[in-house]
């Protein structure tokens, strides 16, 4: 089920973080649309906005914490909108940990945030280290939700964008059949 928070479409489309037409993806298939959204954290203003309006759907949070990459700039554009401390979990031969003398404490409420959900694995992960570490998981967020609302994490998830992604093998591509131009951006797609 697609929803759409109109002001976040309108900045992700102007900032060309989401863009609709024929792409060819790392993964080799085609898609009728595109996504980079670290083409919102290049815009530190609509970041801090998107960041904040997200932030406002959940409440009691003690902590933010993202998975590095993707959620480091987030958990602190989400955590000082909410004037809270942040943290985020990177992968450590290939598991998610937490480095840097970061921790948390028993009974702490966490919010978990993500730029980009798509099968949520990374998100998973996180809530698992946490909740091992004696954390209170208070809900998940996220800018956009590719999975078209399919994914679940046993806590609240609330997304700006819940949208579903349509992509096709190229022989099956019926924007190739129709002859539209097709564009290689060269990374992940929505
Ligand atoms: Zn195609």
């Amino acid at each position: 089920m697609e929803s759409i928070d109109k002001k976040a479409a309108d900045i992700l489309e102007r900032l060309k973080v989401l863009r609709t037409g024929h792409f060819s993806l790392t993964s080799g298939l085609h898609s009728d649309r595109y996504m980079q959204c670290a083409k919102l954290f290049e815009n530190p203003l609509e970041s801090e906005e998107l960041c904040s309006d997200l932030s406002k759907r959940f409440s009691d949070i003690d902590l933010v914490a993202g998975p590095a990459v993707g959620g480091i700039i987030m958990a602190y554009e989400v955590a000082r909108a909410l004037g809270v401390r942040n943290i985020f979990a990177e992968r450590e031969g290939g598991k998610m940990t937490l480095r840097r003398e970061f921790s948390v404490s028993q009974g702490e409420r966490v919010l978990i945030v993500e730029d980009v959900v798509t099968t949520g694995g990374s998100v998973k992960e996180v809530i698992d280290l946490l909740r091992e570490s004696g954390a209170e998981i208070a809900g998940v967020g996220a800018i956009v939700d590719r999975s078209g609302g399919r994914v679940s994490f046993g806590v609240p998830f609330h997304a700006l964008i819940t949208t579903d992604v349509s992509s096709w093998k190229e022989e099956e591509c019926p924007l190739c059949r129709d002859g539209v131009p097709l564009s290689k951006p060269g990374s992940r797609a929505v």
